[in-house]
């Protein structure tokens, strides 16, 4: 099998402040860890060095005011796009870097260049709308490559599966009166996290409706209830979409070690969800799969580990060894979700069948 890994330097220059939940160390130690394991020396993972997206392709999703204003603001040396979401000299450029990095992940799978690829870039996208960005994200990097993907290549339908903790509001809203692209969202409930949104009535509109499928989980939810989710509502409906090419917004926020989350996945959890995507790629997509980092911020904690963990399962490893430190306890207590599932599946029943 042969992953193609996107990674740039750049990747680091952009900042908010040294302390910011979101900083560079987040791929630093990402990449020390996949070092260590000698995952880079391995010939099966093909680097790919990323280009900056070309306007036309920042232009596909974003508005041209929203574009200049990341630019001039970032121009000027600094600002604020939201309480959280800073802007320095370095963050046009290397959001456009880091949007293009799926681009390039999107190219090296559908010419065949790569089987899969994961993208190892920041800063992440999910928050950024067409026009607007907060939560840490300026430009949406998933909707520019998957618009790239559809605009380039013979591919109609996407199956966009967002395991981020976080509700992905900016791209629930590009796709939300798109049937072509089948966004599948498992978050923590937004009446206990940022930013609120991901309700499970949520179901996409227009043409778009059915078409948007949100499981909001309770805090603390783990690995079996991840498990859940994915078999008694994800599985049954990726069936029935049937789509060309599977992409995962791949948020490592949800290991409990997180910070800014409240969840309970294990690095083991993360080798069952990349698992059970890698099935329904093989099975539906001629095993067509990209995944890109959101989310993760236990930067000491559990972060190299889950990165490390979706990585290794999409190259075949054996990943049964793979723990985070010993030091941190794994959650004792998983919730009862049934009744988020019996939800999800009453309300989505209107356009699938459980
Ligand atoms: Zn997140």
């Amino acid at each position: 099998m042969t992953l193609g890994l996107v990674y740039d330097e750049e990747y680091l220059l952009h900042e908010h402040t040294p302390t910011h939940p979101e900083r560079k160390e987040r791929l630093q130690y990402t990449m020390d860890q996949l070092r260590e394991e000698g995952l880079l020396d391995d010939p099966s993972v093909a680097r790919l060095a990323p280009e900056m997206a070309s306007n036309e392709q920042l232009s596909r999703v974003h508005t041209d005011d929203y574009l200049e204003r990341l630019r001039s603001m970032s121009a000027s040396g600094a600002g604020m796009l939201s309480v959280d979401t800073h802007i320095s000299a370095h963050t046009w450029n290397t959001a456009k870097l880091a949007a293009g990095g799926v681009v390039r992940a999107m190219d090296a799978v559908a010419t065949g260049e790569t089987e899969s690829a994961f993208v190892l870039a920041r800063p992440g996208g999910h928050h950024a709308f067409a026009g607007d960005g907060h939560g840490f994200c300026y430009l949406n990097n998933t909707a520019i490559g998957i618009r790239h993907l559809q605009a380039e290549y013979d591919v109609e339908r996407i199956l966009l599966w967002d395991w981020d903790a976080h509700h992905g509001d900016g791209t629930e809203s590009i796709f939300y009166d798109d049937p072509s692209v089948l966004v599948m969202s498992t978050h923590q409930d937004g009446r206990t996290l940022f930013p609120g949104t991901g309700d499970s009535r949520d179901v996409g509109e227009l043409a778009g409706e059915g078409y948007n499928v949100n499981v909001p989980v309770p805090p603390k939810t783990s690995d079996d209830g991840y498990r859940t989710v994915v078999e008694e509502i994800f599985e049954p409906i990726a069936e029935q979409y049937d789509p060309d090419f599977v992409f995962i917004e791949a948020g490592q926020d949800n290991h409990f070690t997180d910070p800014i989350t409240d969840l309970g996945v294990t690095a083991q959890g993360y080798v069952d969800l990349v698992e059970h995507a890698m099935d329904a790629a093989n099975d539906l997509a001629g095993g067509d799969i990209v995944a890109s980092l959101a989310g993760g911020y236990g930067i000491e904690g559990g972060l190299p580990y889950t990165n490390l963990a979706v990585i290794a399962t999409m190259l075949g490893y054996d990943t049964a060894g793979i723990r985070e430190p010993a030091i941190y306890e794994p959650p004792s207590y998983e919730p009862d979700i049934s009744d988020v599932v019996e939800r999800v599946q009453r309300i989505q029943s209107a356009y699938w069948t459980f």
